[in-house]
């Protein structure tokens, strides 16, 4: 264990556990197609820590998502290896009918309990593969109103299945001002549509830095993001990750520009274990109850 360090905000029953068994993390991304879910995945992956073995050539174009895909890759997260998984799903919109352009997506995340179930129940289980999705952030389309019927739609669909995480697709597109509105115009809908997003929970003992963290990243739900795996230059010469207009450069990595930064620290960082514990303890159990009493055991 000697290698492994920082998690300290983790109880540490909890850290030995998680460090014994490995790190795996998996996320998934919905919302509708051209919200930049694909860009933000490349955004999360192209950190400082991580550098791709082949980057993509700066020209190349994102070629649309077609089908559900993992991407994987081994991250190093204040000295703590972790796998981490994102599941990239082609979104909706493109189609006519979009009325059950949910249902392959909740598929997705049952066929991974079931996998997982399948893992659990074998004799040897020092071997449990747990590719269960940990995480949903669901793009919702900066429009400045609220969220449109299919967001209620899907996000209803999927609240049962998945810890729920809402994000502000192209924040860029916005004012500071009109991001606030509309921020709390989005949590006042869910809110009415009873939908449940992740909330992390808060322990006893917490200490001030802690508790200030946990603050200051439930402030900013649901994150609005910037993805870019372009490097630009600002006007005062700094290389940065970020969207060029001719006002001046968004900075994906500063926290005065985007949620970026916070979100990423809440998935990897703070809220990891919890949202692993809540998609074990909860989802997945619920889950398995309602399979095992439908299959009438
Ligand atoms: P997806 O269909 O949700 O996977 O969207 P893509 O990641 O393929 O992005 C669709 C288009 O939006 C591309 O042209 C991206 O360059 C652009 N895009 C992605 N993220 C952002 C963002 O944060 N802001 C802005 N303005 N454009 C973005
Ligand atoms: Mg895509």
């Amino acid at each position: 264990l000697m290698g492994f360090v920082g998690f300290s905000n983790l109880p540490n029953q909890v850290h030995r556990k998680s460090v014994r068994k490995g790190f795996q993390f998996t996320a998934m991304v919905v919302g509708e197609s051209g919200l930049g879910k694909s860009t933000l995945i490349n955004t999360l992956f192209n950190t400082k820590l991580y550098q791709p073995k082949e980057p993509l050539p700066p020209s190349a174009e994102r070629p649309k998502t077609v089908a559900i895909e993992s991407i994987s890759a081994d991250i190093e997260e204040n000295g703590v290896r972790l796998r981490l998984t994102v599941v990239d799903t082609p979104g909706f919109g493109d189609f006519v009918n979009n009325d059950e352009s949910w249902r392959p997506i909740v598929e997705d995340i049952e066929s991974r309990f079931d996998q997982y179930l399948e893992y659990e129940n074998k004799v040897n289980r020092q071997k449990v593969v747990d590719d269960r999705v940990h995480a949903c952030l669901y793009f919702i389309q900066p429009t400045g109103h609220s969220l449109r019927p299919i967001d209620i739609e899907f996000m209803s669909r999927l609240h049962t299945r998945v810890n729920l995480i809402p994000v502000i697709a192209k924040a860029d597109t916005m004012t500071d001002e009109e991001i606030a509105d509309f921020k709390t115009r989005v949590l006042a809908d869910i809110a009415f549509h009873k939908i449940h997003i992740f909330q992390a929970p808060t322990y006893e003992n917490e200490d001030e830095e802690s508790l200030a963290e946990a603050e200051e990243i439930a402030s900013k739900i649901p994150f609005a993001v910037v993805g870019s795996d372009k490097i630009v230059t600002t006007p005062d010469g700094r290389q940065v990750r970020g969207r060029a207009y001719p006002w001046g450069v968004v900075e994906v990595d500063n926290e005065e520009h985007c949620d970026f930064v916070k979100l990423r620290q809440m998935l990897i960082r703070t809220y990891m274990e919890e949202l692993r514990e809540y998609t074990d303890d909860v989802l997945y159990e619920n889950w398995r109850t309602e399979k095992l009493l439908s299959m009438g055991v």
